[in-house]
């Protein structure tokens, strides 16, 4: 055997001896299902790329969580009315970046909806449909204009008593984000953080191929409408399927129109294809608020992000850009 053959044959054999494989783990964090996965060279280095991304999203559940008293957004919200609080850059940044996304949906996203939560409750404990009057006062509350910021002493006061926030509609895709922005930064080739159906991707899966995520029907979760590719960029999925209470036969979904202090109406479920997670996140929720024509619109005049819509009646609207193989 000549010495070029010889050379040839150790390369082959150290390009499989090295193949990479996808490694996944799915884990509960921040209250849902994550489904973490990464390309790596060995189940060993899969597991620390995955543990790296896990206490990545457990250190900003403990920033951003409103359930946790001890976090700096309880400390905000305790703070209503009263004074201003000092806060990390990150949870500054993160309230900015929401303000911003308030004036660009013309306040459909507004992370001080939360004071609703003493009104709207959406793990089945309601039985009847709260007083009109309770819901005035509640929405009374409800305004980001009222969410004041200070850059130069990094402070976030909530003008009014009885004020509340919460990133329920930005966190998934914010950690989802992060996480991918750790790996990346620790040589991660590619990987998704799918933060239960909020997702982002980046590089390849380990066979060279893109990955690729469906989009399902809500009431039929085993067809799915449409494949797509994902390459480096987020695909959010929201959904008033699961979390949702039912009076007169009205569906009321887990997202508040923040005008109004009711759930919005109208919409099963919003996809949402964009570069960024966050920005899919709490773009998803804003159409629900604006409804179908109104949300079509919006996505139409961004540019880079598309969508896909169902309404209730489980008819199928999509962006311009968007084609979709088989609807239904
Ligand atoms: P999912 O939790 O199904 O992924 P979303 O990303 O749309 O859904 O987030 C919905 C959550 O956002 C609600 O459970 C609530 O915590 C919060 N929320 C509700 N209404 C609004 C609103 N108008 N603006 C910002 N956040 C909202
Ligand atoms: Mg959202």
């Amino acid at each position: 055997m000549s010495k070029t053959l010889l050379i040839v044959c150790f390369l082959m054999f150290s390009v499989v001896g090295f193949s990479q494989q996808n490694f996944k783990k799915t884990l509960k964090l921040m209250g849902s299902r994550f489904d973490i996965t990464v390309v790596a060279n060995s189940e060993n280095q899969g597991n620390q790329y995955i543990d790296l991304a896990v206490s990545e999203i457990a250190r900003i559940e403990k920033v951003i969580s409103s359930w946790d008293p001890n976090s700096q957004t309880s400390e905000i919200n305790r703070n209503a009315g009263i004074k201003p609080v000092k806060v990390s850059e990150e949870l500054f940044n993160l309230i900015e970046r929401s303000l911003a996304i308030s004036k660009l949906t013309n306040g459909a996203f507004d992370i001080s909806y939360a004071s609703m939560d003493r009104i709207w409750k959406f793990d089945g404990s309601m039985k009847i449909m709260p007083s009109e009057e309770n819901i005035k006062e509640s929405v009374s509350k409800v305004g980001y204009k009222n969410i004041i910021l200070n850059k130069e002493n990094q402070t976030v006061f909530l003008k009014l008593k009885g004020m509340k926030i919460g990133f329920g509609a930005i966190g998934k895709g914010y950690a989802a984000d992060k996480a991918k922005a750790l790996l990346l930064n620790n040589g991660v080739k590619a990987g998704i953080i799918n933060a239960s159906g909020d997702l982002s991707a980046w590089g390849k899966q380990a066979d060279g191929k893109n990955w690729m995520v469906a989009i399902t029907n809500p009431l039929n979760k085993a067809k799915a409408f449409s494949w797509f590719p994902i390459d480096n960029a987020a695909v959010v999925t929201s959904g008033n399927y699961e979390k949702y209470v039912q009076f007169n036969g009205v569906r009321y979904s887990h997202i508040i129109d923040p005008r109004t202090g009711y759930p919005s109406t109208g919409i099963i479920s919003v996809s949402i294809f964009t570069k960024n997670a966050e920005l899919a996140d709490a773009i998803s929720t804003s159409i629900f608020v604006m409804g179908v024509k109104t949300g079509l619109d919006f996505i139409n005049q961004l540019k880079g992000v598309e969508c896909i819509i169902v309404d209730e009646a489980n008819k199928v609207h999509s962006s311009k850009n968007i084609k979709l193989e088989n609807s239904n």
